[in-house]
């Protein structure tokens, strides 16, 4: 079983992980959880490579064909291995997450993205995909906190980023309404941890 956790900046993608993961190892299951981009040492490097903030003349479409790049390595070295040994495996983001962010936040279009990420998976997708679902003010403010400085400008530029990124995630819920679950973000990581294991096992059940 292939589960992706999807959602803006502070949605608590981590957080969820974690707890999600402990919990199945209690029932006694096997779980593999990893991220991208990374996860493997080549996507790790061309991670790096993509969030290095001196590359700022970094092209769109340079920048979405790396995520791709590095999702297809990720896939090939850990994600299929893990599935063919029966392991359940925990993705932190996927293609839905170029999608959102290459494809309609950076304004690239949702389709040519589509039309790389098919080339990079080929017919790998996620039996479930759980979008954390946080509106950018409590998103970006998670973030602040943690950071212990306040909402400046650069947050305000990111600020309208991070609206478009939500608006193309609830695109691809409108488009994959059996894969894709929406799940309040916004709760305390108790609720959306008991949200997540009511999804999972009424997706999987029996
Ligand atoms: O998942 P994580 O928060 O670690 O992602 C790292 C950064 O990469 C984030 O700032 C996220 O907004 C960005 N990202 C992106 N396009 C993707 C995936 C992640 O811009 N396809």
């Amino acid at each position: 079983i292939f589960i992706t956790i999807e959602g803006g900046e502070g949605a608590g993608k981590s957080t969820l992980i974690e707890l999600l993961s402990n919990t199945m190892v209690e029932r006694g299951i096997s779980v593999v959880t990893t991220r991208e981009p990374g996860g493997i040492p080549i996507a790790e490097q061309i991670r790096s490579v993509i969030l290095d903030r001196s590359h700022v003349t970094m092209d769109a479409r340079t920048e979405a064909l790396l995520y791709a790049a590095a999702r297809r390595q990720h896939l090939v070295e850990r994600v299929v291995p893990a599935l063919e040994r029966g392991n359940i495996v925990i993705c932190d983001r996927f293609v839905d997450s170029s999608l959102a962010y290459q494809g309609h936040a950076r304004g690239l279009g949702m389709d040519e993205v589509r039309a790389i990420n098919r080339f990079a998976i080929q017919d790998v997708m996620p039996d479930l995909t759980l979008y954390m679902d946080v509106s950018p003010e409590v998103g970006l403010s998670r973030i602040a906190q943690a950071a212990e400085r306040e909402v400046n400008r650069l947050d305000l530029e990111k600020y309208s980023f991070h609206e478009r990124v939500r608006e193309g995630y609830l695109m691809l819920l409108k488009q994959y309404p059996d894969r894709i679950l929406r799940i309040n973000a916004e709760q305390s990581p108790e609720m959306v941890l008991y949200d997540v294991l009511a999804a999972i096992d009424h997706r999987f059940a029996g």
